[in-house]
Parts: structure tokens; C-alpha cells; sequence
């Protein structure tokens, strides 16, 4: 008897705590740390009441229209307008559809739970989660790191400054201009703001903006006024922002990218031998110095270009001289150089490191618009404004700079690739590959750029090679068929253009 009483006893228990769990659907607000009871409609929570639901969700108070049944509810500045025996809401006048009508009761209207909350997901409260079993909603901050947009309007394009809270992978950044006239900007692992984004004023070819969540992504599309002739994508750090440029003709285009081909035609190369003078640079067991080798071996590539191509060659030196790291740039810029080619001879305390290895002088990807555009400056001046100082950027320098850099980037890694290509036909040395570090001595130049290591005078095997002519030789017709067929690539890509 005793147990039966027990039995039953928690029988009671078990019955009376589940009619009135589903009395309510609990709210977890881990924004503020509240938790509150939603009211609901019937014991299997299948609707919600609106009223309760902006009282817990919102802090203003709805507006209710009880003879129409309508009802308007404030999430921040977004209105969700409901109403009874329909199945459309409106979220700021775009239509959802729910799979059941919304139903009214004692002046308050009861929305189906799930789809309702689908619809508050989608737009306004992108950190909820329901679960129906549990009867528990829990509202979480989501931390966007798509922040914010901004559209700015210049004479030849226009700029678009996403803000955001992290840097992203490149390849996780991708755009494209659709026949249907819209931009498209997808970023993988992007969290995005789409009710402020949604809110930002358009301007220039942009008509329109609209912002998606996907579940691994976030969909940024631009509704365009007009044909765009270009757009590149950048990203900086300081702010963190992804700066979009859209290009629009502007007049007297084809002079203008005619005078951008010349500009960009590979007619001056700047070669450059490392150290020299009282900076000997490595030295091998047997005392053949650095300075000496990579002299020659630029001479012997100097020759070859100057021989067989129109190219201009210029040398940062062609004697036994001390040249200082920032004299080297400043040689290469003022002489309009195309391309800088650094040569160097490796060094390692472990005498069996061999090979030769190709670097990319500048200090990384990740460089900043707006500085490179600084730097930039000096040498891509639109012509109306010379002479003018560059306090600010203009759209055409800002455009003309990130071009230029992204196309420094990529030429320069392409360059390396070329030269340790060519370089591994020829050398019976092994392949270091390509390699990015921080060299200072080109930071600044306004040209693809690339440092080579051309073997280790640490290793006696290497030191003996590079101390025969006809090896040094083979290192400079590498780097010739590099150049070679880099112009190749480049001169395609401008006629294509
Ligand atoms: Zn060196």
C-alpha cells in the first residue's frame, strides 16, 4: 500500500509539473540574463501571444489596432506588423508567410510559435534558438563581424567600406557582377548586421543593397545602376574593413586606360645586387663572399635583357659600393622601374642547407588601403591633380592604388613562382620554393618585387657552384626566361584588359 501511495504520489507530481511547464514557453535572454514565461495558446505551444512576446522581446510597447486586429510590434527600429486570420507578417513591408493564419483571443493575437520564430530569426533576432520539445527559447547576442556599410560616391567609381570585427581569409571573399545587374559579395564565416546594413543609404551605381544570412555565410547584393567596367575587392586592418571599388567609365576613358597600359607596360627593370662595399654579406669556407657573386650574377642578367629584349635596365649598383636599404628603393622608384629583382646568396649555420628559394619582399597581403594608397600616391597621380597634396583620397587614387597593389601582389608571387620554375630546370640544387617575410628593403616600392636566394655559400657543395662562372650563368638565364615569361603573362592580361 504503502508504495502504491508513493506510486501515485509521484504520479501527481509528474502530472501537475507537466501541465504546468506547458503552461508557458520559458525565455532564456542571455543579452540581459533574464528568463521569463511566454504565454501560449494551448498545452502543446503550437501559438504564442503577441502582446506577451513584445512585452518580454521589445522594449517599446506595440501598437494595437483591436478593431482591424492588427497589430504592430518594435524590435529596435524594425516593425513586424501581424494580424489575425492571416498568415502573412510584414518585417519593415517584406511579406513572410507562415504555414498557418495567426489566430486572435481576448484582444491579443496568438502566432504559430515555430514559423513565427523562424521569421524573428531571419530577420531581427538572429541568435534565437526554440526548442519545442524543451519549450525553451533562448535569445543569445550574436556577435556580427559584418558591421556595417558605407557607399561613397567618386568621380570614376564607387567605394564601398564594409565595416567588420575580424580579417577574413581570402579565398573566403568572393564577388561577382550577375547579368541580372547585381553585385554579389559572399563571405564565408561572415556574421552580418542585415537589418543595419539594410539601412544604409545608396549612392553612386549602387541602387539598392540587401544583406542574407546563410548558415556559413553571409550574401551582401548590390542592385546596380548601370554597367560597371571593374571591381576590386581589399581588405585592411586599421580598421578592419573589406573596401569594395566599383568602377564606372568616366570620360576619355580609352586615353586613360591607354595611358594606364603604358604605365603598366614592363619596360624598366630594376635589378638589384645584394649588399656591397664595406657589407660584404654571407661568407662561404673558402672566403667567396656574397657581395661578389650576386654582382656578377645581376650583371650576367642584366646583359641578357639588355641584349635580347627592349627592356631598360637599371642597377641599384654596378660596382663594389656600400648602397644603403632605402637608397635602393628610391632607385627603383625614381627610375620608374616595373619590376625589382633582388639578388642575394643564402646562408646557414647547418652547412648541408642547399637550394635556392624565391621571397616576396613585401610585408604580407594584408596591407592597409589606405597606407598603400599613401604610398601609392607618388607614382599613380591622375593627371587633373597634380600638384595637389592628398590629404584625402580620392576616389580615382584610391581605386588606381588598390589596383595597383593587388596587381603588385599577385605579379609578384607569380614572378617568384616563374623564377624558381625556370631556375629548378636549370640547377641540379633543390627547390626551397616561394616564401614571404618582411625585407625592409623594398617596402615602399611602387613595382612587383621579389628577393632570390640563390644557393647557400654555407654548403661547400653550393660555394664551389656559384664560384663557377658558367653555374652563375645558368642562375641568370633562369631569371631571364622568368622575366621572359612573365611579360608574356602580363602583356596578355592588358590586352585583355
Ligand atoms: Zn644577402
Amino acid at each position: 500500500m504503502i508504495r502504491i501511495n508513493i506510486i501515485l504520489n509521484r504520479l501527481l507530481i509528474l502530472l501537475f509539473c507537466s501541465s504546468w511547464m506547458s503552461a508557458s514557453i520559458t525565455v532564456y535572454n542571455s543579452v540581459n540574463n533574464q528568463e521569463a514565461e511566454l504565454k501560449i495558446l494551448d498545452s502543446k505551444a503550437s501559438f504564442i501571444s503577441a502582446k506577451n512576446l513584445s512585452e518580454i522581446l521589445t522594449s517599446r510597447q506595440p501598437y494595437i489596432n483591436n478593431d482591424r486586429k492588427k497589430m504592430v510590434l518594435y524590435f529596435s527600429d524594425t516593425r513586424i506588423k501581424i494580424s489575425s486570420n492571416t498568415s502573412y507578417v510584414l518585417v519593415d513591408e517584406k511579406v513572410y508567410h507562415m504555414p498557418v493564419y495567426a489566430r486572435e483571443k481576448d484582444g491579443d493575437i496568438y502566432l504559430p510559435t515555430v514559423p513565427f520564430f523562424n521569421i524573428l530569426k531571419k530577420t531581427v533576432l538572429p541568435g534565437l534558438s526554440y526548442d519545442p520539445k524543451k519549450k525553451r527559447l533562448d535569445i543569445n547576442v550574436v556577435d556580427f563581424n559584418i558591421t556595417n556599410l558605407e557607399i561613397d560616391q567618386k568621380s570614376n567609381g564607387t567605394i564601398l567600406t564594409l565595416y567588420t570585427q575580424q580579417r577574413f581569409d581570402e579565398g573566403h571573399i568572393s564577388s561577382f557582377v550577375h547579368d541580372n545587374g547585381w553585385f554579389y559579395l559572399t563571405i564565408q564565416g561572415g556574421l552580418v548586421d542585415t537589418t543595419r546594413i539594410k539601412k544604409v543609404e545608396t549612392r553612386g551605381v549602387v541602387a539598392k543593397v540587401t544583406a542574407h544570412q546563410f548558415t556559413e555565410s553571409a550574401q551582401l547584393a548590390f542592385r546596380l545602376r548601370s554597367d560597371i567596367i571593374g571591381h576590386e575587392v581589399f581588405q585592411s586592418h586599421d580598421p578592419k574593413t573589406i573596401v569594395i571599388t566599383l568602377r564606372t567609365p568616366f570620360d576619355k576613358r580609352a586615353d586613360r586606360i591607354r595611358a594606364l597600359r603604358k604605365r603598366w607596360q614592363l619596360n624598366t627593370v630594376v635589378l638589384d645586387a645584394g649588399h656591397g662595399g664595406k657589407d660584404g654579406g654571407a661568407v662561404g669556407k673558402k672566403g667567396t663572399r656574397e657581395k661578389d657573386i650576386v654582382l656578377d650574377i645581376t650583371k650576367r642578367l642584366g646583359l641578357l635583357l639588355e641584349k635580347k629584349t627592349n627592356i631598360n635596365v637599371v642597377y641599384t649598383r654596378e660596382e663594389d659600393v656600400f648602397i644603403p636599404l632605402w637608397k635602393r628603393t628610391k632607385i627603383a622608384n625614381e627610375n620608374n622601374g616595373k619590376m625589382f629583382v633582388s639578388i642575394h646568396c643564402n646562408s646557414n649555420p647547418n652547412r648541408t642547407a642547399k637550394g635556392f628559394e624565391t621571397y616576396l619582399l613585401s610585408p604580407g597581403k594584408s596591407d592597409d588601403a589606405i597606407e598603400l594608397a599613401h604610398r601609392e600616391n607618388a607614382v599613380i597621380k591622375m593627371e587633373e591633380h597634380s600638384g595637389q597634396k592628398y590629404k584625402e583620397l580620392t576616389g580615382e587614387n584610391l581605386i588606381m592604388a588598390t589596383m595597383a597593389q593587388s596587381m603588385f601582389m599577385k605579379e609578384s608571387e607569380d614572378l617568384a613562382a616563374l623564377i624558381q620554375e625556370e631556375l629548378s630546370k636549370r640547377l641540379d640544387s633543390p627547390n626551397r620554393g616561394v616564401k614571404q617575410a618582411g625585407f625592409v628593403v623594398l617596402i615602399g616600392a611602387s613595382m612587383p618585387n621579389v628577393l632570390i636566394e640563390t644557393g647557400f655559400l654555407s654548403n661547400p657543395t653550393e660555394e664551389a657552384r656559384l664560384k663557377q662562372a658558367a653555374y652563375r650563368q645558368k642562375i641568370a638565364e633562369g631569371i631571364f626566361y622568368a622575366i621572359i615569361k612573365f611579360r608574356t603573362l602580363r602583356e596578355k592580361l592588358l590586352v585583355e584588359g
